[in-house]
């Protein structure tokens, strides 16, 4: 008998700043590696995404925190900034149930609970898909992207509020 929730990990403790940039400057640097070229437009979205409550916000919500320290940077440059990170699989684009799409860093696989209800999102590892992910590519013979799956449903609190 399987216990589900222990399986599910709550968004951690947030990080000391210095964990914070060092994980900036490894993003980053995984950039660089690829040839691309780091921005400030680039850095403040990595860092605003990292630093995010639940990890997972809207293009909206990243330009006007982006904004917020960086009043040069436009929203236009922060959307085209979106696209050209997700395109370089640094971030990927998901959508998550009524809350619609958002971004999230690729650096850790994982998927997505979502509550229908408050819109709360937990994380699911990915190793508890990969088994039924790789016989989904088996049986069909697709060739599956990343996967970034949400499944939806109504969280613990939502469920004891009745
Ligand atoms: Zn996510
Ligand atoms: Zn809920």
């Amino acid at each position: 008998m399987q216990e589900p929730m222990t399986h599910v990990s709550p968004p951690g403790p947030r990080p000391a700043p210095e964990e914070v940039e060092a994980e900036v400057e490894a993003i980053l640097a995984g950039i660089r590696a690829d040839g691309g070229r780091v921005t400030a437009g680039r850095r403040a979205i990595v860092r605003s995404l990292l630093t995010a409550e639940d990890h997972h916000v809207t293009a909206d919500d990243l330009a006007a925190r982006v904004q917020a320290e960086h009043p040069d940077i436009h929203r236009s440059t922060v959307y085209r900034t979106l696209d050209a990170l997700e395109e370089m699989g640094v971030i990927d684009r998901i959508t998550l149930g009524s809350r619609g799409a958002v971004y999230h860093l690729a650096d850790h696989a994982h998927h997505h609970l979502v509550c229908g209800r408050c819109g709360a999102v937990e994380e699911i590892p990915a190793e508890l898909l990969a088994p039924v992910l790789e016989a989904l590519a088996d049986r069909t013979a697709f060739a599956l992207d990343r996967p970034r799956v949400a499944i939806t449903g109504l969280c613990p609190a939502c469920r004891a509020a009745g």
